[in-house]
C-alpha cells in the first residue's frame, strides 16, 4: 500500500505546482467562493489551500486520503468524458504518501472541525478541533522522503513560476471565486471573486492590460465563445498568453491556441503574439480527456468545425478593431 501511494505520487506528483492544481481543484469542486493559496520556497516548503467549501465530514477525513476514495458523482465531472478514470480519488493519498500534510476540514459553520496528520502516508494525530466552515489543507517538507525526487526539483523562482502560472489561468477561468496567492510572505494575486473577468485579467496582467482588451464573442449551433483578446497595439513581441477555457474548466489545447494564432496572423505580423483569454461552452459529447486528466488536454470530436469557427471569431473581432 505504501508502495503503492508512492509510485501513485510520481504520477500525480510531478512538481510543487501539481500539488497546488490538486488541491485548488478539489477546493473549487467543494463549491469554494474564496481560496486563499499560501506557499513558501517555490512550494517545496509549503503550501496550504484554505476553502470556505463544502468540508468532510469527520468520519470522512481518513478515507479521503485512501486511494481511489472519492465522494464525486461521475456526473460532477460530466463537463467533460473522462477518458480515463485511473486518476480519481488518486490525489490526496499521492500527496500524503511524499509530504508532511495536515488537513482541518468542517462541513458546517457550527465550529466543529476535524483534524488529520499524515506524515509520509502515515497517520500520526487525528481527533476533533475548532474551525470556520471548509477546508484547510497545508503540505510541508514536499518529498523529504523521496530525495531522488527532490533532486529533480528546479529553483524556487522555476517552481513558483508554475504554480503562479496555473493559479493565474484558474482565476481567469472562475472570476466567481475570490483567488489569493501568497508567496514567502508577498501577495502575488488577489482576485475579487465578483464574476467580472476583467477585473481578473486586471489582477493576473495589469490594470493597462485589461483596459487594452477587446471582448471577443460568437455562437454556432454547437459552440458559444465568449472572452478578450488584446488590441493589437498592445501584443507582444514573443511571448504568448493565451488561456483557454471549456465548459469552465481551464485546459490546453493546441487546437484552440492555433486557432486563435492563425486568426491574429492574417491580420498582424507573426512576430507578435496577442495575450487572450476565451471560453467555450460546448456539450460536454464533443470533448474528451485525453489520455491524462491531470494534464489538462483535452480531443474534440469535432476539431475541424470547431477551429474554423474560433478562428473566423477572433478575425472577424480584430478585423472590426483595425478598420
Ligand atoms: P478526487 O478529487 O478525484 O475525488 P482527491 O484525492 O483529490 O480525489 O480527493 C478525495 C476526496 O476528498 C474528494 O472526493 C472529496 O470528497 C474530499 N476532498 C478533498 N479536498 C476537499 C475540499 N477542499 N473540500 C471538500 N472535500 C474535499
Ligand atoms: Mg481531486
Amino acid at each position: 500500500e505504501q508502495l503503492a501511494n508512492q509510485i501513485a505520487a510520481g504520477e500525480v506528483v510531478e512538481r510543487p505546482a501539481s500539488v497546488v492544481k490538486e488541491l485548488v481543484e478539489n477546493a473549487i469542486d467543494a463549491g469554494g467562493t474564496a481560496i486563499e493559496i499560501t506557499v513558501a520556497e517555490g512550494g517545496l516548503d509549503l503550501i496550504r489551500v484554505v476553502d470556505n467549501g463544502a468540508g468532510i465530514e469527520a468520519e470522512e477525513v481518513a478515507t479521503a486520503f485512501q486511494r481511489h476514495a472519492t465522494s464525486k458523482l461521475l456526473e460532477d465531472r460530466e463537463l467533460f468524458r473522462i477518458a480515463s478514470l485511473g486518476f480519481r480519488g488518486e490525489a490526496l493519498p499521492s500527496i500524503a504518501a511524499v509530504a508532511r500534510v495536515e488537513c482541518v476540514s468542517a462541513p458546517q459553520s457550527d465550529g466543529l472541525a476535524q483534524r488529520l496528520v499524515i506524515e509520509g502516508g502515515r497517520v500520526v494525530s487525528a481527533g476533533p478541533i475548532g474551525a470556520p466552515q471548509g477546508t484547510d489543507m497545508t503540505v510541508r517538507d514536499l518529498f523529504y522522503n523521496t530525495p531522488a525526487r527532490l533532486k529533480y526539483m528546479k529553483s524556487i523562482q522555476t517552481e513558483l513560476g508554475h504554480i503562479s502560472d496555473y493559479v493565474y489561468r484558474l482565476a481567469l477561468a472562475h472570476p466567481g471565486i475570490a483567488f489569493s496567492l501568497r508567496h514567502n510572505g508577498n501577495q502575488l494575486l488577489r482576485t475579487p471573486g465578483n464574476g467580472d473577468r476583467l477585473q481578473v485579467i486586471a489582477a493576473v496582467y495589469g490594470t493597462n492590460t485589461a483596459r487594452g482588451m477587446l471582448a471577443l464573442e460568437g455562437e454556432h449551433p454547437d459552440y458559444d465563445l465568449r472572452g478578450f483578446i488584446s488590441k493589437p497595439e498592445l501584443t507582444r513581441a514573443s511571448r504568448t498568453a493565451l488561456t483557454t477555457i471549456v465548459n469552465g474548466r481551464y485546459i490546453r489545447s493546441f487546437a484552440l491556441t492555433q486557432s486563435i494564432l492563425q486568426a491574429y496572423h492574417t491580420l498582424l505580423p507573426i512576430n507578435r503574439y496577442p495575450l487572450a483569454v476565451l471560453e467555450i461552452g460546448m456539450h460536454p459529447s464533443l470533448v474528451d480527456v485525453n489520455v491524462h486528466p491531470s494534464k489538462l488536454e483535452v480531443r474534440f470530436s469535432k476539431e475541424p468545425e470547431l477551429r474554423a469557427f474560433v478562428q473566423e471569431t477572433v478575425r472577424a473581432c480584430l478585423a472590426r478593431q483595425t478598420h
